[in-house]
């Protein structure tokens, strides 16, 4: 069947519209183009997201005021409604299918470089979504790598819509420790695994209340493996996995919360000495604690492995902030830092957030404090309302 619609037709700077017939596709392409959003994100970059049914095989060009991302083997949506978010570069999104190439070419307010290895993400199915290839960019000179092409064929027009959450998104909280193992202590005797526990439960009713699914890796005092609590994150397909600890430090005088993303290697010595401190509850030896579940596959590809340690950092990054915006005390140093933490070895894009320091007097006592607790889970229910999910 064919389908009559309107079409723009663009030659050389020439924009007519007219109504044309489409004609049948040759070809039967391997994949094919699901949707196209755009979003904003911090730091004032545009996103750029293309869904497609299969993981999509592409390149990049930057023609004047122009980003053109071609894919192969690959069929245009004939139905496409690109979700347009307020305030990016992307002015229009336009597709045009020559042979078995897509090309999806986003007019731009104005140009931009060539976007680096760091700006680009290709994300495996999860939820409703299929592959997503993410392109974050800003504005730029465009003088380094703009082209002189221009693209001359037919192309649809799209209509923006509103952006609205496609799925609710599921988050794990991991409280950390527990069982036989109190994690640190503070002088008042205040343990880390009652504190996180406290503060796990409270998270998760406030963000069932704000519409997100929500599991605890612990609901009681139990000890759990590291990977074990990692793979409740992968077994629920979660969105975000939020470990939550509190800290001890050899001066008494250290104090603030810090937020950690995984790496292999540690962003400072500090990071190294927690992450060394945290992984070694698994050290601790419990009899009959049940074999961890051998199915749950950590072995990731770098390009995923890429692209969940930038969703983490976007993530923790937000989280930095909202803590900060609630004026709770921050440890001095940078906003995010990176370790080898194991709880945060997934696929699951995540965060170990240090609540505050238990060996610091007046911490412990705020720490202990339900309204204190409840002033950090106000902003952690901000940085999650606040992160993009829908990539
Ligand atoms: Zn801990």
């Amino acid at each position: 069947m064919q389908i009559t619609r309107r079409t723009v037709l663009k030659v050389t700077g020439l924009t007519a519209t007219i109504v044309a017939l489409l004609p049948r596709v040759a070809f039967a392409a391997r994949n094919s183009l699901r949707t196209v959003r755009t979003g904003i994100q911090p730091g004032n970059k545009t996103r750029l997201v293309i869904e497609t049914s299969e993981r999509p095989s592409y390149s990049l060009s930057y023609p004047a005021n122009q980003l053109v991302v071609t894919l192969s083997n690959t069929s245009a949506n004939t139905a496409l409604a690109p979700s347009m978010a307020a305030g990016t570069l992307v002015r229009a999104i336009t597709q045009a299918q020559t042979g078995d190439k897509l090309q999806i070419i986003a007019d731009l307010s104005s140009p931009i470089n060539e976007i680096p290895r760091d700006g680009i993400m290709l994300l495996n199915p999860n939820g409703d979504n299929g592959y997503r290839l993410v392109l974050d960019f800003v504005a730029g000179s465009g003088k380094s790598t703009a082209k002189s092409a221009t693209v001359a064929s037919t192309a649809t027009t799209q209509t923006p819509k509103k952006t609205t959450p496609s799925r609710k998104y599921t988050i794990v909280i991991d409280a950390g420790h527990g069982g036989k193992d109190p994690g640190c202590i503070g002088k008042g005797g205040t343990q880390e695994k009652t504190v996180v526990l406290s503060v796990a439960k409270k998270l998760k009713t406030k963000l069932d209340a704000v519409g997100f699914q929500t599991y605890l890796t612990r609901s009681n005092d139990t000890y759990l493996k590291l990977a074990q609590r990692a793979s409740i994150g992968e077994k629920k397909h979660a969105d975000l996995f939020l470990s939550l600890h509190a800290n001890a430090n050899p001066s008494r005088a250290m104090q603030g919360f810090s937020i950690y993303t995984l790496s292999e290697k540690a962003s400072d010595e500090e990071a190294q000495k927690l992450a060394d401190a945290e992984n070694a509850a698994d050290k601790i030896d419990v009899s009959g604690f049940e074999q961890f579940d051998k199915d749950i596959r950590i072995a990731l590809s770098a390009l995923q492995q890429h692209a969940v340690a930038a969703m983490s950092v976007e993530y923790a990054n937000g989280c930095a902030s909202q803590f900060k915006r609630a004026k709770i005390t921050q440890q001095p140093g940078p906003d995010v830092r990176h370790a080898p933490f194991a709880v945060l070895r997934s696929t699951v894009p995540g965060a170990l957030i240090e609540l505050g320091h238990l060996s610091n007097a007046a911490e412990e006592k705020l720490l202990k404090s339900s309204a204190h607790q409840d002033k950090l889970v106000a902003a952690i229910v901000k940085s999650v309302q606040s992160y993009n999910f829908d990539v």
